[in-house]
């Protein structure tokens, strides 16, 4: 990069639909909004700005459209790659589906003086809601600074401290009984964590978003997978995505497909499926035990209904057919360690129509104990289905 005395911002013209929707990157970034970076980013006020076409490149262009909607600026030796959102924030994460795209070409240039920034455009929707404020404050753990910071979110952007911190924050947020979420992160022990991530359509963004915070965050002592779910096509992050958390190289990314699903069913009879956990969470939301509503994330694991053990002994099945018994997200249920047990152990029983009854051998102290943490004494009729009353019917036949 050539030494700059005077900050030059170089912008591709082009969105990648530019030529449907008439909007250009010089329509867009105006004077107005140039001046402000340049003074907030450099500290002085003159500056040179080129639009460039598509044919344009350098060392932090290719020659494309404006992919992650970035402006590039230059002054003295530092290159100062600028996001800016979305004109429409409508749906969940449209105002910000650039971000990982820019961050991907940031992190990726080797160019050593660099830092990256996020400019909040006008936009049409509300791009200051509690989803999109943890989606802001996951960019700043990764790296982004941010300029121009909408009043009512002035003080609220912080980094996470710690995995267990977005842990915290996404619990607070919790939509329970619903898998609506593009991304899951599971504590399973002090240093142990998973991430289930979904890999497809808007999800992808959501999904790598978390991955660039956690990695920020990881300590050396943890141990930390990502598991990409795709229930449709199996495919993977995009190459770009994979590319830079593979170079920050602490996260283990395991992609879900029918290979590792078959080895996990013939080595193991406790099974300990991602893909059964990845179905068991975009059925039932995040981890909460269905019996106390107990949500200790290390505590909390996917119970089978029929259990693996007993489908594996079905001779009349194919192994096509034992691994989809063994894997379908209506085979099981969010419990808690001591749930699990008891239900394993026939202490408790669950009926077709998810009422809850316990052994007749128990003594009433034990009864009272198990009165006691047992808070949901009928499973709510979502869960009922006709798939749970097939998979209740078998555990039961002997
Ligand atoms: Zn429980």
């Amino acid at each position: 990069m050539k030494y700059r005395t005077i900050p030059k911002f170089i912008i591709k013209r082009n969105m990648q639909k530019s030529a449907q929707t008439g909007i250009y990157f010089d329509y867009l970034i105006t004077d107005n909004i140039l001046s402000h970076i340049c003074v907030e980013v450099t500290g002085t006020q003159n500056y040179e700005a080129e639009f460039v076409e598509n044919d344009y490149s350098d060392e932090f262009l290719e020659a494309k459209y404006n992919q992650g909607r970035l402006a590039i600026l230059q002054y003295h030796n530092t290159v100062t790659y600028i996001s800016f959102s979305d004109e429409k924030c409508e749906g969940r994460n449209s105002g910000i589906q650039s971000v990982p795209t820019a961050f991907n070409r940031f992190y990726s240039n080797a160019h050593e003086d660099k830092e990256i920034y996020f400019y909040f455009l006008p936009c049409s929707g509300n791009n200051a809601s509690p989803y999109y404020l943890f989606m802001y404050r996951l960019m700043k753990t990764a790296g982004f600074n941010f300029l121009n910071i909408p009043s009512s979110l002035i003080g609220h952007i912080t980094p996470f401290t710690s995995i267990d911190d977005i842990i915290h924050e996404r619990k607070e947020n919790r939509d329970r009984n619903s898998g609506n979420n593009a991304t899951y992160i599971i504590k399973n022990s002090p240093n142990e964590y998973e991430i289930f991530g979904k890999t497809y359509g808007a999800n992808k963004y959501d999904t790598s978003l978390i991955c660039y915070a956690i990695s920020k965050l990881v300590q050396p002592e943890d141990k930390v997978t990502l598991y990409e779910y795709n229930e449709k096509n199996l495919r993977e992050l995009p190459a770009a995505s994979l590319a830079v958390l593979r170079s920050m190289g602490n996260i283990n990314i395991v992609n879900i497909n029918d290979e590792l699903e078959r080895r996990e069913l013939e080595e193991s009879d406790s099974l300990r499926s991602p893909r059964f956990n990845a179905r068991l969470l975009d059925r039932l939301g995040e981890r909460h035990c269905v019996l106390c509503n107990c949500a200790i994330s290390e505590i909390i694991q996917g119970a089978h209904i029929w259990p693996v053990s007993d489908i594996k002994r079905m001779v009349t099945l194919t192994f096509d057919e034992k691994l989809e018994y063994a894997t379908d997200g209506e085979n099981g249920l969010w419990m808690c360690q001591n749930h699990h047990k008891m239900f394993d152990t026939n202490i408790l029983f669950l009926s077709t129509a998810g009422e809850v009854s316990y052994s007749a051998d128990l003594t009433s102290e034990d009864k009272e104990y198990i009165d006691s943490i047992t808070t949901v004494t009928n499973l709510p009729a979502s869960l009922i289905t006709p798939r749970y009353i097939k998979y209740i019917g078998r555990r039961y036949s002997l």
